[in-house]
């Protein structure tokens, strides 16, 4: 059996849970076993929707809520056990980086974290994973009864395999409430970083948060979530959410543009992954460019704003 914590995000699910799901029920096809989603929350909607990505079936915990972290590594790993579980697949989300440990423990599973590929080998299972701040991959394998992993985020992609029509079934769990959320301040962006396939990113190099809107405005027509270097967060200049890199959140966009980055190792750690990067720096030299797919060396403050009307002339 393979179960795939369907993590949800205001009753919605996120989308990559989609490739979660995805991930979760190929490696069921080829192991031969069936694919169980579980679900916690009140009022997800629409659960058949899972069904698109090949589960086979959908288990709702309704009593406890989309995040109360013991309480939801308790009901997985009892999940887990009672069905034999021989792979437990999370999202790499912050939800699923805190619940990795927890449940590795709970279940006595090995965990491995950080995943970037499909099995090589069912038997051991053997996987490909991000390693040091994203600037080495290793191979890992399990010998472990049941394992656990955790998906980096957009890194395998969504499969659309049908309409598999999974049975729901709701389950009784007692919550065990050992943390209260006592109070949460949503992200910024428009667009959650770990989720956007583009991404708008600023340094130092903006000079300060008054002249931010031309990042912002890029971003809006390219419909791309913002980020920002580690400074330009501590100065306050952007919310800790947009901060990328080693400390920050590391991402894996389609497209990643960096407009007065300097490129320091520590922020590409979590940035190199995106599948094409832009700069844009005044400085030739600035080792961004060494990283970069493309690289326009001028001044932010008039490449920017002619980036966004060219954009936005497409547009019409
Ligand atoms: C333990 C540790 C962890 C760290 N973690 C992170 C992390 O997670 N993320 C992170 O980002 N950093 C991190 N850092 C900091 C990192 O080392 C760099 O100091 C930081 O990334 C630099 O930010 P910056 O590129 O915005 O600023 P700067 O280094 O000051 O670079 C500004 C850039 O803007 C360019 N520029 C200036 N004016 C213009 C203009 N008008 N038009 C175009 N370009 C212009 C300059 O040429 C320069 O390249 C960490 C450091 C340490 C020690």
């Amino acid at each position: 059996m393979v179960i795939i914590y369907a993590e949800t995000w205001e009753n919605e699910f996120k989308k990559t849970t989609f490739e979660a799901i995805s991930y979760g029920s190929k490696c069921a096809q080829e192991m031969g076993v069936e694919s169980i989603a579980v679900v916690f929350g009140n009022s997800v909607n629409p659960i058949g929707e899972l069904g698109k990505y090949g589960v086979n079936k959908v288990i709702h915990v309704q009593e406890i809520d989309e995040f109360e972290p013991y309480s939801i590594a308790l009901a997985l790993s009892d999940i887990t056990k009672e069905l034999n579980g021989k792979l437990l697949v999370l999202n790499g989300t912050a939800n699923g980086k805190s619940l990795i440990g927890i449940l590795s423990s709970l279940i006595n599973a090995a965990a491995i974290s950080n995943v970037t590929s499909f099995p090589i080998n069912h038997k051991p299972l053997t996987v490909m994973r991000s390693a040091f701040s994203s600037k080495g991959i290793e191979q890992v394998s399990s010998n472990s009864d049941c394992t656990i992993l955790s998906l980096v985020p957009n890194a395998l992609g969504i499969i659309s395999n049908g309409d598999s029509n999974p049975s729901v079934v709701l389950k009784k769990i007692d919550s065990n409430h050992k943390t209260s959320i006592l109070q949460s301040e949503k992200e910024s962006g428009e667009i959650p970083l770990p989720e956007a396939e583009r991404v708008v990113s600023a340094g130092r190099g903006l000079k300060g948060p008054e002249n931010w809107n031309i990042i912002t405005d890029l971003a809006k027509v390219l419909n791309a979530g913002t980020a920002c270097s580690k400074p330009v967060s501590d100065i306050g200049w952007r919310p800790h959410s947009e901060h990328v890199g080693q400390t920050g959140i590391q991402i894996n966009p389609e497209l990643y543009i960096a407009i007065g980055i300097s490129g320091a190792i520590q922020h590409l750690a979590g940035v190199s992954r995106s599948k094409t990067i832009v700069v844009i720096n005044n400085d030739p030299e600035a080792p961004f460019f060494k990283a970069a797919d493309y690289g326009i060396v001028g001044d932010a403050f008039d490449v920017v704003p002619r980036l966004t009307e060219t954009l936005k002339s497409f547009k019409k």
